[in-house]
């Protein structure tokens, strides 16, 4: 598919974009489109100083739903460069000696991802919980895989794109064959993972608090918009409650992410001092049990403006920010609001629906 969106400014950028490729990945091939994405980039590996030259971004990144391979900058220069951008990314066979480098490289980057005790926690149970590895994937499957394996894997999945995003000014052609993956998959609680974890070091003195709760069909945006309410800024209940009055910890983020079209969570997360573990939950669980004194009518309103302004500032940036362009509508706040569906008591009617609902868990004993 086709997708054009007019930039207000002269920045530009043009998107091939691989749709849901990290959810269907299976043994023994958990990671490989990441190393996809690294491979594919080698093809313009040549062209890297005239990108320079120009001020043009060239770089690629793989999430869970898409992908992306994208080249930004002011138009006439990506204008310059987009055709053969990806007439050489869709082309490109990586030789064997490439191959195993990389695989190197992306074996680096996997370790890195375990260093840091959030997201190595984060990995690490989304193993426990959903048996599912995320987009870095796992490691015996990365070290194990051959060339021909790869190179079978590449042909697959990535030889055609699902999307072809142009943000400029006018429209521009190009004639591809596209896809359509399928982006909808439902995970479901297991209890039989048999997936290895990572070892991680012994974080001494702190605790990751994790409250987890999974979203049904049409709540999706809902609990964006409660996220929001919930932890944006110094004001939030959240802050107020985690951090200024009981000096519990120095972060406490709230969100909602897609691990597919059609499935969603909402996680609260922060990182204590191993004896504050109990009464941080405890807090939390205040808040969430008690929203309609912490999410007054003028927090909500507050909040409304503030998301009106934020789009605002991203339509601006869109040539970067293509999120938008790509998420199912259904699942975004524009769609709440276009419906006149996000009041006061429709995000509060869903934070009561979630109460007693938040698994807690931890990387220390709770
Ligand atoms: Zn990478």
């Amino acid at each position: 598919m086709n997708i054009f969106a007019k930039s207000p400014t002269k920045l530009s950028s043009i998107n091939l974009i691989y749709s849901g490729k990290v959810i269907h990945e299976k043994k023994p091939f958990r990671g490989v489109s990441h190393l996809a994405e690294h491979l594919m980039s080698y093809a313009v590996r040549d062209l890297e100083s005239e990108y320079d030259k120009y001020g043009i971004i060239s770089n690629a990144c793989t999430g869970p739903l898409y992908v992306s391979f994208y080249l930004q900058g002011l138009e006439r220069y990506v204008k310059k460069f987009a055709e053969d951008f990806i007439t050489k990314i869709m082309s490109f066979t990586p030789s064997r000696e490439l191959f195993e480098r990389e695989r190197k490289v992306v074996l680096e980057e996997y370790k890195d991802c375990f260093t840091d005790q959030i997201s190595s926690y984060l990995l690490n149970q989304s193993r426990i919980n959903y048996d599912y590895c995320g987009a870095i994937g796992y490691r015996e499957d990365l070290e194990n895989l051959s060339y021909e394996q790869y190179l079978e894997f590449q042909k697959t999945f990535f030889s055609k794109p699902d999307k072809l995003l142009y943000v400029g000014s006018k429209p521009i052609d190009f004639k591809l064959d596209f896809a359509t993956t399928d982006c909808n998959k439902i995970f479901n609680f297991s209890n039989s993972s048999t997936l290895k974890l990572e070892q991680q070091s012994e974080f001494k003195e702190k605790a990751v608090v994790h409250l987890h709760t999974q979203l049904a069909g049409n709540e999706l945006p809902y609990a964006k918009f409660a996220c929001a309410l919930l932890s944006k800024g110094m004001d939030s209940p959240l802050f107020r409650t985690v951090r200024e009055e009981n000096a519990l910890a120095y972060f406490v983020n709230c969100g909602a992410p897609s691990f597919s079209y059609n499935f969603a969570t909402m996680d609260i997360l922060t990182q204590v001092s191993d004896e504050n573990l109990q009464f941080t939950f405890e807090v939390i669980e205040n808040v969430l049990n008690n929203v309609e004194k912490f999410i007054t009518r003028k927090r909500f309103n507050d909040m409304i403006t503030s998301y009106k302004i934020t789009l605002e500032k991203d339509d601006i940036n869109r040539y970067s920010n293509i999120s938008k362009f790509i998420t199912p509508y259904e699942n975004t706040i524009d769609y709440l609001l276009d419906n006149k569906l996000l009041t006061y008591s429709n995000v509060i009617d869903f934070l009561k629906s979630k109460q007693g609902k938040f698994y807690h868990f931890s990387d220390k004993k709770i």
